[in-house]
């Protein structure tokens, strides 16, 4: 599974972002590695650097240099919604009469053919076959008839899906949650300025204090001259549909999001494991290092003699296994990264903790390194339910085919995996330990039922996607 992007935008009083957004980009990479791009404004002109590649390696000491202003935004991607190749790196930024615009985007929409096909239908021509330039188009025209906030209010009846986004119009930098607020976005507060982040670990990079959450259907618009925000609740829903995976998977565990921090929440569900389907064994180890925090809140409700132990070290410098393109190469990946720790394993029960089985070549590599260890039994736990339909809110994590949960019970996957026993979380711990009410999530992926309305697809709540037509901001 991949996240898809991250964003940032910063404003301060009269600093240069670039450096800022830099280090905030570095603190996102997990986010995205395929491209990554700063955009900024000095008050006078946009300046911007975008490319395929890891952080470290797009930008040197004189694109640093050349990125003048104290207000802008940057994004790091992964591929979602777009094809693989430059053209849909971001942000995406479009200069047009009534100022110039960037964006960076993190989501996916539903509704882009549509609009896309209207906006085409009224002479506006695209460069790319992705989202983001779709919303900077609807946004722009917007822009020519009403101001900001009208703007990305009409903007925001007729997209439908999933987005966070980043925004510079000329200087002026603003942050937009999606009415389910699906995707995380945060604010901070640095000694001179503002920040806009997907998660509050870059915040921290820049030793700035988180000031709270975006809220879902909220638009920020940070000070151009770094002294504050301020907000607009451009539309309110009954239920919001956070991505549940965020806090599972996605975000980095020093991140807070919804007031919780990552971390503690993964021990809960760890926690939570144990009491729904705990098994006594000699060791409990996780896969690491996303199963990391799920087995240590797994071992901590287990009964004492229960130990908890790394017995699987990492090879950090392997790249990561789905990038690999064929199922053989993805299979001698596993090998190559994971490696058994012997005198963790050898002669003993073994509980191995993990986020989630996707295609489940990684669990039966696994538990098949365990057993050639020495372990005497090998029982799995997941801590997330089992994942039987893909998201279309921009995570990559494969198709109904690819996905073993898609048509197979628990006991065909124990079964498949080779493992003496297999549990995973079910879906109301994970709504218990969000504190949050199922209604208020994202569980698309674990259900197949969505909360926007997709084409084949069920949703889980009363929703329909904008009728496309170029609407007013009152309507
Ligand atoms: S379908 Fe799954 S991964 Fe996608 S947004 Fe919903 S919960 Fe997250």
């Amino acid at each position: 599974m991949h996240e898809k992007c991250g964003v940032v935008g910063i404003s301060t009083t009269d600093r240069d972002v670039a450096r800022p957004l830099y280090y905030s980009l570095y603190a996102l990479q997990h986010r995205g590695q395929e491209s990554a791009g700063i955009v900024t404004h000095d008050g006078f002109q946009q300046y911007e650097h975008v490319e395929m590649g890891l952080v470290g390696d797009v930008f040197d000491e004189d694109d640093l240099d050349s990125l003048n202003g104290s207000n802008g935004i940057g994004h790091v991607r992964y591929p979602t919604s777009g094809s693989v190749n430059n053209c849909c790196a971001q942000p995406f930024s479009v200069s047009f009469k009534s100022g110039s615009l960037g964006l960076a985007h993190n989501g996916n929409l539903i509704n882009t053919d549509e609009i896309r096909e209207e906006l085409a239908g009224l002479g506006h021509a695209f460069t790319s076959d992705g989202d983001t330039e779709v919303i900077a188009h609807d946004l722009a025209r917007n822009l020519l008839e009403e101001d900001l906030v009208r703007a990305v209010k009409r903007t925001m009846s007729r997209i439908h899906g999933s987005y966070s986004l980043t925004i510079t119009h000329d200087e002026t930098v603003l942050g937009v949650r999606d009415p389910q607020g699906n995707r995380p976005l945060c604010i901070g507060e640095l000694d001179d300025g503002y920040v806009l982040a997907s998660e509050s670990a870059a915040i921290d990079t820049l030793d700035g204090e988180l000031v709270r959450d975006v809220r879902p259907g909220e638009l920020v618009v940070l000070h151009d001259d770094g002294t504050g925000f301020d907000t607009y609740q451009l539309v309110e829903t009954e239920n919001t549909a956070n991505c549940f995976f965020e806090h599972v998977y996605f975000a980095r565990p020093d991140s807070v999001i919804d007031d919780e921090l990552v971390y503690e929440v993964r021990r809960d569900l760890g926690r939570a494991l144990w009491e729904e389907s705990g098994i006594e064994t000699d060791v409990v180890m996780p896969v690491p290092d996303s199963g990391r925090a799920f087995a240590s809140g797994y071992a901590d409700a287990a009964p004492e003699g229960v130990e908890f132990a790394e017995g699987l070290m990492k090879n950090r410098y392997v790249g990561r296994t789905f990038i690999m393109p064929t199922q053989d190469e993805r299979e001698r990946a596993v090998r190559l990264k994971l490696n058994p720790i012997k005198s963790t394993v050898e002669g003993k029960t073994v509980t191995v903790i993990d986020d989630s089985i996707v295609r489940g070549t990684t669990s039966s590599q696994l538990v098949e390194l365990l057993y050639e260890a020495g372990a005497e039994e090998v029982h799995v736990r997941i801590g997330a339910p089992p994942i039987i339909a893909p998201c279309y809110m921009g995570i990559d994590m494969a198709s109904r085919e690819e996905l073993i949960a898609a048509d197979r019970s628990v006991e065909e996957i124990r079964e498949e995996i080779r493992a003496d026993s297999l549990s995973y979380l079910s879906i109301e711990a994970i709504a218990e330990s969000l504190g949050k009410s199922d209604s208020d999530l994202c569980l698309g992926c674990v259900t197949g039922e969505y909360p926007y309305d997709i084409e084949g697809e069920e949703t889980d709540r009363e929703v329909q996607r904008p009728a496309v037509g170029h609407s007013s901001a009152d309507d």
